[in-house]
């Protein structure tokens, strides 16, 4: 008999057949999500059944929904964020979690350059005034020998490092959790503490991951102790800054600006956020180039095969 298994992402299988060929060589079934609908805990329940192992993007991975998918053995997040999985009810339950690290940094990692570059020149601003036929140049800054504070410095974080220094940036680091002597290779970085990072960096940029400990670690007091000329750059998790103060603080010019790409509310419709010029919005469009998604599927699939051919996982959370 065949498996079933759910796919529950819009990107998987996307920019190549490739992920498509590991599920159906192991002689697995699958079914695509209509991903145009939207995921309620409700409409998961109804997609898991007589399912064994789901892919998913973001969708609402609750402990209610695991708890009434009692066939399901594994869910492999395409991706590398799993803070919309409950994790506790997983292992709980015995549904082994999976995920995709080293997949998609260097995609994330242009992003954040671009969008450090875009909100600086005002790019959105300038595209859409020269399209109107308004020939005015608006006056950006350059990255060049400026301060970048890095929130992280996992794979994303490291990849965006790495950038930084080509363009002669001075890098500040926050990780609570790297061994600094490890990274002898990034010996250009300066690790500091958190609020060092956030009063020096002329660019600020998030890449930890969205746990209590980092829910709301930008808030009124962070934004208010950054740099009037500063910029932040948040293409980590929407949780990471509270939004509302970020507001403020764009309105209040307490900040130059935000580029963003990952909001609380994805599609975050409402927001006031969209209401601001200071600011760069992308549809949380980090992972989004045609290699970062092959690699992504692929490893999503072996993740999702191997564990139910009784093996482990590439990479097992729990
Ligand atoms: P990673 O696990 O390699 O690195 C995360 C780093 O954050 C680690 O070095 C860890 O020590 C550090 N960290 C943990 N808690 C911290 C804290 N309180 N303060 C500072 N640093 C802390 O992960 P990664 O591949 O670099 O990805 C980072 C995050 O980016 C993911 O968790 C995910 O949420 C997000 N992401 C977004 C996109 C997108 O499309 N925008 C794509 C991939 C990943």
């Amino acid at each position: 008999m065949k498996t079933e298994i759910l796919i529950a992402t819009r990107s998987f299988g996307s920019a190549s057949p490739k992920p498509f060929d590991v599920l159906t060589e192991a002689g697995f079934h699958y079914t695509p999500a209509d991903m145009s609908q939207e995921m309620t805990e409700g409409r998961l329940i109804e997609l898991l059944e007589g399912i064994s192992g789901a892919i998913v993007g973001v969708v609402p991975m609750t402990a209610h929904v695991l708890e009434n998918a009692p066939g399901l053995r594994v869910v492999s997040m395409h991706g590398i964020g799993v803070d919309h999985i409950d994790l506790n009810a997983a292992e709980r339950l015995g549904v082994v979690v999976a995920n995709c690290p080293g997949t998609n940094d260097q995609a994330v990692a242009d992003l954040t350059i671009g969008l450090m570059i875009a909100v600086a020149r005002n790019l959105p601003r300038v595209d859409a005034a020269v399209r109107r036929g308004d020939w005015r140049r608006f006056e950006g800054g350059e990255l060049w020998r400026k301060t970048l504070g890095l929130i992280g410095l996992g794979r994303i974080g490291q990849a965006v490092a790495k950038r930084a220094i080509g363009f002669e940036m001075r890098v500040l680091v926050y990780d609570p959790y790297i061994r600094i002597n490890q990274h002898q290779q990034f010996n250009r970085l300066e690790f500091l503490g958190f609020n060092e990072v956030i009063a020096r960096a002329d660019f600020l940029s998030l890449h930890a991951p969205l746990t209590a400990e980092t829910r709301h670690m930008i808030s009124e007091t962070q934004l208010q102790a950054m740099k009037p000329s500063a910029y932040l750059i948040n293409t980590a998790r929407g949780d990471l800054v509270d939004e509302q103060a970020l507001y403020h603080a764009l309105c209040g010019k307490q900040i130059a600006g935000a580029a963003i790409d990952v909001f609380v509310e994805e599609p975050p419709t409402g927001s006031p956020l969209l209401n601001l010029e200071n600011v760069v919005l992308t549809p949380h469009t980090g992972a989004h180039t045609k290699e970062a998604i092959e690699r992504m599927g692929i490893m999503a699939a072996q993740n999702v095969v191997r564990t139910l051919q009784g093996g482990q996982p590439l990479n097992r959370v729990v």
